[in-house]
């Protein structure tokens, strides 16, 4: 096994720019993907796919930003100019606040039953306008069609379990001594936030979304700078499906607008994913203005492979979970453990199939995976398979300096496979694109020390046909989403989200019944009607004097 000999490198410090100087005009785009910009800037009133700016959602209006300060969001394939995002002003978060503030005075005191019909209005309208949104997210994330359709599916899923909202919300009673009762009620917070990460443009919002307002709380989102299109074209949807102005508010822009969420004091609860950096920065600036605080980070997900794996399926499974979305999942499994001696033939097979993968823009028939966010992103993710050489790693499959016909310019990073070690930077740092890291174990419990050594616990998996090595692995390994070969263990929303560790911020999970606690705070009554205080009614036959 290789070691790594050569001194670290300098750390890799790439700025995140968005401006780019010259950017190529909308014919860059081929007609099939052009079509469906025009068709997005021509439909929906808060986003743009042909250069034109994203608009605030405030009190029901979708109105320009007044910003001097905006965001380019290019196409990942061609970088061709799609829309600009405003850094929304300090003046109109104020007003999105306001609107929320004022708007949960009602939208609170409203029939569970009405917010439960909004969920359902909801939910038929995303099936119904699904490829708009997927055709978004395509074009300004840059997945493949299916991926994107799969992205809104997975936020689907917690719409419609939402719908459960008054059974959800039921509370309980008890009468507690001779003619007293304690009941508990659960109530919203008030205004709350939710900031979300560019990888899931639907998926995201939608964990939020139905939650905090079936629940009775008005809501302030901020999406991703980086691809606002499909929470803007939900914002629509939403307000389709009759939600009052106000209930629902969407501000755009960076850590000024991140951190006016964290200070506000009117804003009382915050659910973030992404990054360690922001999260952890969200946590802390939000805890210590007294806000409750849900912050879903950084990954690093082992799949442990056994020598008795079924072959077939655990290849499949490698190539699905690593280089699906490039790579660009939380849950994207991103280190191999291989355990003893697995057969010779399973790398080269396995770089054999990634090789066969087709990177392509989102829209071509056929594409596997898309290209990674941003130039910067690509920067970033190249600078790590490089450090894995200078480390000592072994690269069995290099996807770096790939050609895609037709887009010389995107973002492409093809399939990477690269065997390494624990002290490597390629292992220990999250890569967040296609490249899948193998380490070696000796046995079972070594391959558990690796896992359970490592900070993150999002995710993992082990392929194996034995029951019994498959229980030990599930009831030793720390992390807190498991799969026994299922690659990608995301729980359905009607369980929570459970990612642990330095994966997750906070006490109370994601959606299911975690995410009915943390839209909730409880409040207990206890009353006294004594029996003996009824007041029986006995006509009196004197004439009233109103003593
Ligand atoms: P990111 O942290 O760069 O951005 C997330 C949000 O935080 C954005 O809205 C952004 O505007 C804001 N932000 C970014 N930097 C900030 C800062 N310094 N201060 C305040 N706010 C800031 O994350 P990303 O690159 O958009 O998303 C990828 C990351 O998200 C990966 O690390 C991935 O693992 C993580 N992620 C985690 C989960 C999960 O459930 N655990 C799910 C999806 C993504």
């Amino acid at each position: 096994m290789p070691s790594a000999k050569l001194p670290r490198p300098a750390r890799f410090l790439v700025r995140r720019t968005y401006a780019t100087a010259v950017r190529p005009p909308l014919s860059a785009l081929t007609p099939t993907t052009r079509a469906k910009a025009e068709e997005l800037s021509a439909n929906w009133k808060g986003t743009s796919a042909t250069g034109e700016k994203t608009k605030n959602f405030i009190g029901g209006a979708f109105v320009e930003s007044s910003a001097e300060s905006w965001i380019d969001v290019a196409d990942p394939a061609t970088q061709t100019l799609l829309t600009r995002v405003p850094e929304t002003t300090s003046s109109e978060f104020e007003q999105a606040v306001s609107a929320a503030s004022e708007a949960f005075k009602t939208w609170s005191r409203s029939s569970v039953l009405t917010r439960q019909r909004f969920v359902l209005e909801l939910q038929h309208l995303l099936r119904q306008n699904a490829d708009a949104v997927a055709n978004s997210i395509v074009l300004e994330q840059g997945k493949t069609l299916a991926d994107a359709h799969g992205d809104l599916l997975r936020g689907l899923q917690v719409v419609e379990t939402t719908a459960n909202v008054p059974t959800a919300l039921l509370g309980d009673t008890i009468e507690v001594s001779k003619d007293m009762d304690t009941s508990t009620r659960k109530l919203p917070l008030g205004v709350c936030a939710s900031i979300a990460p560019f990888n899931f443009p639907a998926m995201i919002p939608l964990w939020t979304i139905p939650m905090a307002l079936s629940t009775g709380n008005t809501l302030i989102v901020k999406p991703s700078e980086r691809d606002p299109g499909a929470a803007m074209i939900i914002a629509e949807l939403c307000q389709r499906a009759g939600l009052p102005d106000g209930v629902l508010n969407v501000v755009h822009g960076t850590v000024p607008t991140v951190n006016a969420i964290c200070d506000h004091p009117v804003i009382k609860a915050i659910s973030f994913v992404g990054g360690d950096r922001a999260g952890k920065h969200i946590y802390e600036r939000g805890r210590k203005s007294g806000k409750r605080v849900q912050c879903n980070m950084g990954a690093k997900n082992h799949a442990v492979v056994m020598q008795d794996a079924n072959k077939g399926h655990t290849i499949n499974s490698l190539l699905g979970a690593a280089f699906g979305a490039a790579g660009q999942r939380c849950m994207a499994i991103s280190v191999a453990v291989l355990v003893g001696d697995i057969p010779h033939g399973w790398i080269p097979e396995l770089c054999e199939r990634a090789k066969q993968l087709s990177v392509n823009q989102g829209f071509e028939q056929g594409a596997d995976l898309g290209p990674v966010i941003s130039p910067a992103a690509k920067q970033r993710i190249t600078g790590l398979i490089a450090s894995a050489e200078e480390q000592g790693g072994i690269i069995h499959l290099d996807g770096r300096g790939i050609q895609v016909p037709g887009y010389p310019d995107g973002n492409w990073i093809g399939p990477t496979i690269i065997e390494a070690t624990a002290d490597m930077r390629c292992y220990k740092e999250e890569i967040f694109g296609p490249v899948l890291v193998i380490v070696r174990a000796d046995s079972l419990d070594d391959a558990l020390a690796i896992v359970n050594a490592n900070p993150y616990g999002n995710g993992t998996a082990i392929f194996t046909k034995s029951g019994a090595t498959a229980r030990k692995f599930e009831r030793e390994v720390e992390v807190g989403q498991v799969g026994i070969n299922v690659p990608i263990p995301v729980p359905l929303p009607m369980f929570s989200w459970s990612g642990n560790k330095a994966s997750f911020l906070g006490d109370i999970p994601f959606y299911g019944r975690g995410g009915v606690d943390f839209y909730t705070q409880n409040k207990t009554t206890t009353a006294l009607w004594r029996e003996a205080d009824i007041i029986q009614p006995k006509a009196s036959m004197a004439m009233p004097t109103h003593h």
